[in-house]
């Protein structure tokens, strides 16, 4: 049985790039393997916001976790800060960090350009993040591809701790999905999709209602041409509605490719806004009714205990290794 952990930050409304490149592959493992699923609130203070609203979107993912189809049976769901493990060993493996490899952290460099009014923890995330898997001993981290880099920065790092101090740390492996890993954004396929973008037209989310989605899929950027390619390098607008296309429906691209030759931009966009819609319908089906049970609390609480249990050992184990004397 592996273990495996993987987490979301609280910012915004999870969107299909979210789903699709991430936490609809967390569902298989639960069945076989001792899964970890987190609601990353101390990242998300990373930019700082409203705390109303970091309070209500944490609840909210919470239960959108669980409308993807995440069984707090099967895996531990949880609040990040309600295990105090994690900012705890982030200090510690900031100190095993080197400031010169954070530094070149591709996505600090894109959300971080004016580094005046950047917060430190922006920069110092990704050890954070490092921790977060660590603490699990987590063999394999489903994630988008934008994670790569962190990931491999999370493997570094327990490789320097394991030979400077003491072999505690597993290795941990991402689990990038071949298809979906890297959605881009509906008005700029140059760029990936993200919560944090600056318009709504960036991104479709998963509570987004049935009109607003066939609107935005129309209004998709694509290029002036009318050949149907997959090409993520000349053709990103078009490659990216057939990978989307190609994960609701499970459907390979090269045979979309074939289906959609010379029917033109238009239908492809219509069909994959339909395919969109019909995969997040029965997911906003039981966002909507958890919401209203309440229950989503007792999972959280719940989740929580066990989250605190399975850290509490490698926390200790870290902090001997350092030197830290405990009484
Ligand atoms: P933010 O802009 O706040 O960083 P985000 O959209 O990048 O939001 P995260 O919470 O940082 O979302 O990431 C959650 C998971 O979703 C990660 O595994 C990440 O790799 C994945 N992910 C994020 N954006 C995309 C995307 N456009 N396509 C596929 N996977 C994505
Ligand atoms: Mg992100």
């Amino acid at each position: 049985m592996a273990r495996v952990f993987s987490g979301m930050q609280p910012t915004g409304v999870l969107h299909i790039g979210n789903y699709l490149g991430a936490l609809k592959h967390f569902i298989p493992y639960q069945e076989k393997d001792e899964c970890f699923f987190c609601v990353v609130d101390l990242h998300a203070l990373t930019i700082p916001g409203d705390p109303e609203v970091l309070r209500r979107k944490s609840i909210e993912l919470a239960a959108l976790y669980i409308a993807a189809g995440v069984d707090p049976n099967k895996a531990t769901l949880f609040l990040q800060s309600n295990n105090s493990a994690h900012a705890e060993a982030a200090w510690l493996m900031q100190c095993v960090a080197k400031f010169g490899e954070l530094g070149r952290m591709t996505q600090f460099k894109d959300k971080g350009q004016d580094s005046e009014s950047v917060t430190t923890g922006l920069f110092t995330y990704p050890v954070l993040m490092a921790v977060d898997i660590l603490l699990y001993k987590t063999d394999e981290v489903p994630v988008g591809e934008d994670q790569k880099q962190h990931l491999e920065l999370a493997r570094d790092l327990a490789e320097r701790f394991n030979r400077q101090y003491k072999e505690i740390f597993t290795i941990p492996e991402p689990r990038i999905p071949d298809t979906g890993a890297r959605i881009m954004g509906l008005d700029n396929p140059e760029k990936k999709m993200s919560k944090s973008a600056s318009t709504p037209a960036n991104y479709v989310t998963l509570l987004e209602d049935e009109k607003s989605i066939l609107k935005k899929f129309k209004r998709a950027v694509t290029d002036s041409d009318t050949e149907i390619r997959f090409d993520p390098e000349q053709k990103a607008g078009i490659s990216n509605l057939l990978s989307i296309m190609s994960v609701v429906t499970g459907r390979s691209i090269p045979i979309l490719v074939k289906e959609y030759q010379g029917k033109g931009y238009g239908h492809l966009k219509v069909d994959t806004a339909e395919a969109v819609i019909e995969t997040l319908r029965p997911i906003q089906q039981r966002y909507h009714q958890l919401m209203q049970s309440g229950e989503i609390e007792d999972i959280l609480a719940q989740g929580a205990v066990k989250a605190r249990e399975a850290t509490h050992e490698t926390l200790g184990k870290m902090k001997d290794a350092m030197g830290l004397v405990s009484f």
